[in-house]
């Protein structure tokens, strides 16, 4: 038995041997800096001092500034948001083998402003919304102004109705109330409502491909389902389905649509998003049909919505319409049925009773929307979980809420940079978004703290939409 002193003195360097082995494991397999030192075993304090790492303990290609997980057209506008920040060294998760693989696989999806009868937080949020896409999606936007109709075409009151508009903040500029009479000059149909020269429709799934083209193949992770998340020591876990740490980050954002319904609750974050199944169909018919003699020169939007239609090259039209809306169905599939709900609908809103038999379904996009429980987006960072956002929910409108993301996520995270903290109970909306109106009760409408908080959160925030 050696005596006292010399034990005490052999322990010595087998301390100084332990840090220096520590640090040979951060050098060696170089983790998230101070985070995982917690994951780190000394088995066996004494001569040999072995220390023990866990198997899938990240190593410094899986730590990233941020995480994305959706390829759609959320996770887009957050990818713009983090590079006007310069936050390049990011990670883009999506299951599909491409981007848009899911609801933003749209190419003609229709944008403008809500008009409801008061100035309701939709409607204010949305005239600001629509303001960012004109901008944000610019490059993608095509059609000369969309012409909602009026709900009942024979008690529409002009006077009345360019006075509500007007209440509501809209100018005569972007928003015109319009007999039937002058919609058959303007849109080519005789049907009265409000036209809105600057709508348009967006091919979200250009966008997607086109921002996706310019990520290096280390900013890209696809064909990988993201099963869980955990928060660990200041640092998100991303786990895939084999419960493998795919990714590690302090600033994870939650883009996948309704998948983020069960991420969210691997975290213990309960949201109130549901499926809303929606076709889409493109009918074709040929040249000299009496479909041919109520063609709009621009987007109509009611009941259901379509495109002004495309003359092919041997002289046939093919027509967008939709969209059916099926709560609580997650079919991918296409339906016949859609396709006849679709054509009842729009044939209600043009008046027409063109035979049935001069048309037909020739293709169809069905996408599964994700739904809040009061229809708004939500958006933001998440109350009392550091580092994580959210952005689902954009329900029917996808073009609007996804650019107002882009606006709110850019300055947020340049404010977060700015204090090198993160502001998880705020969500930074900046000047230029306030100065069109975005106001503290329309962030906190967005925030998914509203379904997070007490009682008082809980009702609906909005009765329409
Ligand atoms: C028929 C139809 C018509 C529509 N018309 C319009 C319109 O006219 N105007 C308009 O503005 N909007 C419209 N929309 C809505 C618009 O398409 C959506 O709001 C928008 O595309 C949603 O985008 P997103 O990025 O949130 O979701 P998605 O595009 O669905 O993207 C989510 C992504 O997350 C990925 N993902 C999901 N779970 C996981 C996981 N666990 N791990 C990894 N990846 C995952 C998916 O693969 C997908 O790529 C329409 C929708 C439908 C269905």
């Amino acid at each position: 038995m050696p005596p006292a002193a010399t034990k005490s003195a052999a322990r010595i360097p087998t301390a100084i041997e332990t840090v220096l082995k520590v640090i040979d494991i951060f050098r060696t397999r170089p983790v998230g800096p101070e985070t995982h030192i917690s994951c780190i075993k000394v088995v066996d304090f004494d001569q040999t001092c072995i220390i023990k790492a866990p198997m899938n303990m990240p190593t410094l290609s899986q730590t990233h500034e941020a995480i994305v997980i959706g390829g759609g057209i959320a996770g887009a506008s957050i990818i713009k948001s983090l590079k006007n920040n310069h936050l390049n060294n990011f990670l883009v998760i999506d299951l599909g083998n491409s981007p848009a693989q899911g609801t933003s696989g749209h190419d003609g999806a229709l944008c403008h402003p809500y008009v409801g009868r008061g100035a309701s937080r939709l409607q204010r949020l949305s005239m600001i919304a629509f303001n960012e896409a004109k901008q944000i999606w610019a490059n993608y936007w095509s059609g000369k102004g969309v012409l909602h109709l009026a709900r009942n075409a024979e008690n529409h009151d002009k006077k009345l109705m360019s006075e509500r508009l007007l209440s509501q903040g809209f100018s005569f500029d972007n928003a015109q109330v319009i007999s039937s009479n002058e919609a058959k000059v303007l849109c080519g149909v005789s049907l009265a409502g409000t036209f809105f020269p600057e709508g348009g429709w967006v091919n979200l799934k250009q966008i997607c491909e086109d921002l996706f083209s310019e990520l290096t193949d280390q900013q890209t992770m696809m064909s990988c389902t993201v099963k869980k998340i955990a928060y660990r020591d200041k640092y998100w876990l991303v786990y895939d389905e084999e419960q493998k740490i795919i990714g590690v980050t302090p600033r994870l954002f939650l883009a996948n649509g309704l998948g983020v319904k069960s991420l969210a609750a691997s975290a213990n974050i309960d949201l109130p998003l549901k499926p809303v199944r929606g076709q889409l169909s493109t009918f074709g018919y040929k040249k000299g049909s009496p479909w041919a003699n109520c063609q709009p020169r621009v987007a109509l939007s009611g009941k259901a919505y379509c495109l002004p239609p495309i003359e092919m090259n041997d002289g046939s039209y093919q027509w967008m319409v939709g969209s059916s809306y099926d709560e609580h169905e997650e079919d991918l599939s296409v339906w016949d049925q859609s396709h006849q709900e679709n054509l009842s609908l729009i044939q209600e809103m043009l008046g027409t009773k063109c035979d049935l038999a001069e048309i037909e379904p020739v293709d169809a996009f069905v996408g599964i929307r994700c739904v809040a429980s009061d229809r708004l987006p939500i958006m933001g960072p998440v109350k009392g979980h550091p580092g994580l956002y959210i952005l689902t929910s954009l329900g029917s409108r996808g073009v609007m809420w996804s650019a107002l993301a882009h606006q709110m996520f850019t300055e947020h995270l340049a404010e977060e940079l700015r204090h090198s903290a993160f502001l998880e109970t705020r969500f930074f909306a900046g000047a230029r978004l306030a100065g069109l109106g975005l106001s503290e009760d329309l962030v906190s409408a967005l925030l998914p703290a509203r379904f997070l908080a007490g009682a008082s959160n809980s009702k609906p925030i909005l009765p329409s939409g």
